[in-house]
Formats: structure tokens, C-alpha cells, sequence
């Protein structure tokens, strides 16, 4: 046994609880011996926790000399969670160690961590700095992700690294910031299940969840806090001594009305209004409000389930001391800057409340979406669309996701079939089955041409499907059928390039370079999808929207297509949980394909739709003799061929209605007849280039 190791084995004997002097509960050790640097607070110097007097009871229950094993912060930015989650290591470091790990989601923000706030807070304290040599050190055998000292380790890992999180036993396990870490990782599902797994062998583990929460519903806090004690922080009045929780409801101030009828708030003004006897409190109450019963105060954290072993704390931006972080006046401000905007509106709740946003736009985006649904049956191609594509999403739950897309001008598209039929996808049967049948299967138009699937993607999907995948698009490469693999990267182009991948073939040989496998920016899709929706808002017209819908689609195709939001924070789009998101993902598909560079709807020309208009919507040019735009084709379908009454009845009579009143002199059906060419133009120059090159 060499001298380190002897020094380990007191500190596992005083671990133990052999008769080594009485360990101190954390708030203590911290009164006693925790230096905050100035450098990362306002007030640096000795901690004091009657500063903060609700940091104490969430910090002792981390402390060794308690049994709670589970204690989850869910708070405001800047209030309670890092200097608790500061405390709990150095307590730990110093009184019981063995191996701990702290996780931020990202390597930035380890580094930033380590840099900004565990560095320059162990070099404030000897008595750790002592234990645990600092990083910049080069002999200390300490590097950024791992700080070694007597008788344990502190690992530092990050969320959407597998391999940090899975590793090590861990005794003592910190996840800071827990709502922005991946949902989950790829075939490893989530990162605070996989580090919490971590714990598993340490019967007296200590596991910290922090986090200012996001969108209720994809927010891991919430959930994690919902189902704990569920505390909150209950203060005395001033002026009546009844305890009472702080909420945003009852910070006032005054608001006037100027006498052109302006709405003025005068947020510097602001004040809390006792909700039991309605007396103003000012906010230079707060310290005496706060003081806890071991400061001889009132206040205190109440637990709603008491009974529950994991322990929960919530603390809003109110509570925050004078002086530390924003005061009442400066949170009203905030408040009024947001209001008005449901982005900044969200940031607020979520910073300044550290409560999750209640995001309701899933259910009322699909409601607004079905509320667009035009009166044509499905299967039927309305007048002005001359392409078909279809996109495929295979399911290894045992069912395909099928598309139908019909596009136009400057990309104008509706759906003209959107169905889910089971089968086996690792049955080449059920793929035949299934896809060839259905994409063989022509859609006629309101001119009694029948269109055939000009292109259709499917998606290469997991480890199961992928090489059923590859087979199907290998044999039908001649005809028309791509595999894809979706990029969820912003700003990745709609189609990239392909690469060839292996193929093994049926009598089991390897087909070298057997097929193309295109990539597909998946997000990128998204967000055109998206931004042509909202376009559509301002369009009373069927035929002036870029994407239209058939009222026979079922409610679940819409809640699909809502099935995703995007973040601004990560600049990503999440699947909400528990949604399906096919229609919208296989949307994307179609999309894709659609950018094929042998349909290439997004360079194709004025010339090339009249071409195709020529084709298949022969009547309007019988009789017109010139190339029409797409108002002008539904307006031809005002006098449709009996023929086409009998394959899609009643499909155009909504056309009809919307377009009886334009004619060819209208200045609308001018100005959106020039249009479309005029965008693809653009598209052009933007997104061709981009294309080419942007693959690696
Ligand atoms: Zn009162």
C-alpha cells in the first residue's frame, strides 16, 4: 500500500462512519470553508448561505450525512443551481469522496464550466485546491474532463456523448441543465437514463438534476420534478406574517392612459401585493422575507408530496436576493418586452419564471391546418399540378408511410394521398406488395389524363430496413425509385449528392456499389414547408396557396404534420413526444424527390411547365392557344369533361367557386400567374450551387 492509497483507505473508513469527527451537513461545510471568487459572482468572498437562505435544505440533502438519494432543482436562470450543484462537489471532494461525474450538455459548456466556475472556485479554496491540483497545471495528472483527488475522481461529460456517460461507476452523479440535452442518443436512448445507470452499484448514490425548464411535454425537469416532493418556497408578508408562495400574477405596477388612449406601464414601480391581505410589499423586504427558521425567520420549503424519496425544488426569478440578478422592476421590464411575441414570450417563462411554457401549438396548428383542408377527394390532381412524387417511410413497427405529392409552378404542391398500409419490411414480398403497387397505380387529373408517380423516395430508415432498402431502390433504379437518408442539419440542401453503397443481392453476393444513396436535408424541408404555411395565411384563395390539402384527410394526418416545432435555441426541429410525424417527414421525402435532377421542379423553367401543360392539361390549350398560368388552368376546370366528373366527382367544384369571379384580366391572377416562374428563377441562383458543393 503506497501513501496515496493509505490516505484513500482513512478517507473510505470515515466513509464508512468509523469514529472520525462528525462530517458537517453542506450548507455548513460551505458557511465554513466555501470561497466564492469574485470573478464569477458580484459577491465573492466567504459563502454565506443566510444570502441565500433557500439554497440550504436542497444543499444538505446532498450532503453525506443525508439518506435522499435523488434531489432535482428545477429553477430560474441564475437562481440556486450551479452554486448548489458547486457546493455538493466540494462538499463531497472534501468530506466523502469516490467517483463523481458532472455532465453539461455540450463539450462547450464543459469547458466553460471548468474555466469560468470550477477552476477559479477550487483555486479560491485551499483547503480543495490543496486535494485537487488545477487543471492548467501540466504535472498534475489532471485534464480538463477529469480531476483526480485523494480517494476519488471528478469525471466532467456531456450530454450527447455516449461513451463519456457510460462508462465509470459513478457514486455521486450532477446533470446540469438537463432540458438541453438530447432527447436521445443514437441506439442508446436517454442520456439521464444512461449516466443515472451509472449509479446503479452505489447503494448510497447522490443524484443532482438541474435545469431551467423548456416546453412542457419535452422537457425532462418538468417531468423530473413532477414526480418528485414537489417543493416550494413559502415567505412571509411583511406586513400580515402569512406564508405565501411568489408568483408573477401578483407583481404589480402602475399603468396609465394617456389622453390619446396610449396604455402606459410604468414597470419601475413594481411591487408585490400580498395575496392575503393585499398590503404592497416593496422589494427591500426580501432579506427579512427569506430568512429561514435557522436564521430565526419564517420562511420555508413545503413539500407538496412529502412522502416521494426523490426531492424537488422549484424557485422562480423573485425569490433572487437584492442585488443578486434582476430585481422586480427590471423582471416587469422583461415581461413587457416579451409579451407580445410567443418566442421571447417562452424564453421568459422559462428564465425568469423557471417554469415550463405551456406550448399548445402542436394541438392548434393541426386545428389551423385542418381547418385548410379544401373540399377535393383525396386521389385526385387539381388543375395547374402536372408532377407527381411520393414519398416512403418505412416502419419496422410493420407498416409503410405512403405521400402522394402533386407539384406545379414555382413549386406550388398538394397532397393527393396520404395512407399508412402494413407489411413486413423485411419481407421483399411486402415491399413489392406494398410500394410497387401503389406507386404503379396512375392518379387522374381534372382533364382526364392519368399521371403516373413521377419519382418516389424512401427512406433508407434503421440497421433493419436499411439493406431491404437498398435492394428494393437497386432493382427499380430504372424506374424512377431513389433510397434517401435524411440530414436533421439546418441548412443542409433539400438533395445532395448521392454515394454509391453495396448492395447485397438475392442470391446472397455483394453487389459493389450496387445503388445511390441520396442525403436529404431533412430540416431544411421542414422549414420551407413551414415558412409556405404561414405564407399561405394571408391567401383567401385556394389556388393562390403554395400547399394544399384535401378535407378527407383524418385529423392524425394533420397532428402529424404539427408533430414537430422548432427550436430556436438549437436551431433544430424536435419531434414532440409521443407524436407520430410520418405525414411530415414523408412531405420531405416527396419534396426530395421532386428535386431529382431528372423532375428538378426547382430549376425548371416557364417553357418546361407549358411543355407539361400541354400534355396533360390539354383543353385549356385547345382552346386558349397560349401557355396558361395556373389560375387560368383552374378556371378551365369550370367546364370540366364528363369523364373527369365520373373519376373524381365533385373535384374541382370549390376551383370553380373560388375562380368564377377571376378571369384573365384580373389583376391577381396576373400577378400570381408571374410569380412562380419569378421564384424558381431565384431558386436557381440560391440553391443550385449550394448544392454541389455542400456534401461531406
Ligand atoms: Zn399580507
Amino acid at each position: 500500500m503506497n501513501l496515496k492509497d493509505g490516505y484513500a483507505a482513512i478517507l473510505e473508513a470515515a466513509a464508512a462512519g468509523w469514529a472520525l469527527p462528525e462530517k458537517l451537513w453542506t450548507s455548513e461545510w460551505a458557511d465554513k470553508y466555501r470561497q466564492v471568487p469574485s470573478k464569477s459572482s458580484p459577491e465573492g468572498g466567504q459563502w454565506r448561505t443566510s444570502r441565500t437562505p433557500y439554497a440550504r435544505e436542497p444543499m444538505d440533502e446532498l450532503s453525506s450525512r443525508s439518506r435522499t438519494q435523488e434531489v432535482v432543482i428545477m429553477a430560474a436562470s441564475q437562481v440556486l443551481k450551479t452554486e448548489v450543484l458547486l457546493n455538493f462537489v466540494f462538499e463531497s471532494i472534501d468530506q466523502d469522496p469516490g467517483p463523481m461525474m458532472v455532465v453539461q450538455p455540450t463539450e462547450k459548456a464543459v469547458k466553460d464550466f471548468v474555466s469560468q466556475r470550477l477552476d477559479p472556485a477550487i483555486l479560491a479554496m485551499p483547503r480543495i485546491s490543496d486535494k485537487v491540483p488545477s487543471s492548467r497545471k501540466r504535472d498534475s495528472g489532471n485534464k480538463i474532463t477529469e480531476k483526480n483527488f485523494p480517494g476519488g475522481v471528478l469525471y466532467l461529460g456531456w450530454s450527447n456523448s455516449p461513451s463519456e456517460l457510460a462508462s465509470k461507476p459513478i457514486k455521486k452523479l450532477a446533470l446540469d441543465e438537463v432540458d438541453r440535452y438530447p432527447v436521445s442518443l443514437k441506439g442508446e436512448g436517454s442520456p439521464v437514463k444512461l449516466a443515472e445507470q451509472r449509479t446503479a452499484n452505489f447503494p448510497r448514490r447522490k443524484i443532482l438534476k438541474t435545469s431551467t425548464p423548456k416546453v412542457r411535454g419535452a422537457s425532462v425537469i418538468t417531468d423530473e420534478y413532477e414526480s418528485s416532493s414537489m417543493a416550494q418556497y413559502w415567505v412571509p408578508c411583511p406586513h400580515c406574517q402569512a406564508l405565501q408562495v411568489l408568483v408573477f400574477e401578483n407583481l404589480r405596477w402602475k399603468k396609465t392612459t394617456d389622453e390619446d388612449g396610449t396604455k402606459r406601464h410604468w414597470p419601475d414601480t413594481a411591487v408585490y401585493v400580498c395575496e392575503h391581505c393585499g398590503s404592497e410589499i416593496e422589494e427591500r423586504n426580501k432579506p427579512w422575507m427569506l430568512a429561514d427558521k435557522p436564521m430565526g425567520g419564517l420562511a420555508e420549503w413545503r413539500h407538496r408530496h412529502p412522502e416521494r424519496a426523490k426531492k424537488g425544488y422549484h424557485i422562480n426569478g423573485l425569490y433572487s436576493p437584492v442585488g443578486l440578478g434582476f430585481s422586480w422592476a427590471e423582471r416587469a421590464q422583461k415581461f413587457l418586452e416579451a409579451k407580445k411575441d410567443p418566442a421571447k414570450l417562452q424564453t421568459f417563462v422559462n428564465l425568469h419564471l423557471g417554469e415550463p411554457y405551456e406550448d399548445h401549438s402542436d394541438q392548434m396548428q393541426a386545428a389551423a391546418l385542418q381547418a385548410r383542408g379544401e373540399p377535393y377527394p383525396l386521389r385526385t390532381v387539381l388543375p395547374g399540378y402536372l408532377i407527381l412524387t411520393l414519398g416512403v417511410d418505412v416502419q419496422r413497427a410493420g407498416y409503410f408511410a405512403l405521400h402522394l405529392v402533386a407539384w406545379g409552378r414555382g413549386e406550388r404542391c398538394h397532397t393527393v394521398d396520404y395512407t399508412e398500409i402494413p407489411g413486413d419490411p423485411s419481407r421483399q414480398e411486402d415491399w413489392e406488395r406494398v410500394i410497387t403497387t401503389y406507386r404503379r397505380r396512375p392518379v387522374r387529373n381534372a382533364f382526364s389524363v392519368d399521371l403516373k408517380v413521377s419519382m418516389t423516395a424512401i427512406d433508407s430508415g434503421d440497421g433493419v430496413t436499411v439493406h431491404e432498402a437498398y435492394k428494393y431502390a437497386r432493382k427499380y433504379r430504372h424506374d424512377d425509385v431513389m433510397v434517401i437518408k435524411g440530414y436533421s442539419q439546418p441548412n443542409k440542401p433539400i438533395l445532395g449528392r448521392p454515394s454509391k453503397q453495396d448492395v447485397r443481392n438475392d442470391n446472397g453476393a455483394m453487389d459493389k456499389n450496387g445503388v445511390d444513396l441520396w442525403m436529404v436535408g431533412t430540416d431544411t424541408a421542414k422549414s420551407a414547408l413551414f415558412a409556405r404555411l404561414d405564407g399561405d395565411l394571408m391567401h383567401e384563395q385556394y389556388t393562390d396557396r403554395m400547399v394544399r390539402y384535401s378535407a378527407e384527410l383524418p385529423v392524425t394526418f394533420y397532428e402529424g404534420v404539427a408533430s414537430e416545432f422548432y427550436d430556436a435555441d438549437t436551431g433544430k426541429w424536435v419531434k414532440r413526444p409521443g407524436k407520430r410525424n410520418e405525414p411530415l417527414d414523408t412531405w420531405g421525402y416527396a419534396y426530395a424527390a421532386a428535386h431529382h435532377p431528372r423532375i428538378a421542379i426547382h430549376t425548371a423553367r416557364s417553357a418546361d411547365w407549358d411543355e407539361l401543360e400541354k400534355m396533360l392539361e390539354p383543353r385549356v390549350h385547345d382552346m386558349f392557344a397560349l401557355p396558361l398560368p395556373t389560375q387560368a388552368s383552374a378556371e378551365q376546370a369550370t367546364h370540366p369533361t364528363p369523364e373527369v366528373q365520373t373519376s373524381a366527382p365533385g373535384a374541382i367544384d370549390h376551383t370553380s367557386t373560388d375562380t368564377a369571379a377571376d378571369t384573365a384580366t384580373d389583376p391577381d391572377t396576373a400577378e400570381a400567374a408571374s410569380a412562380p416562374p419569378a421564384q424558381a428563377a431565384r431558386r436557381d441562383d440560391d440553391w443550385v450551387p449550394d448544392m454541389r458543393d455542400d456534401w461531406n
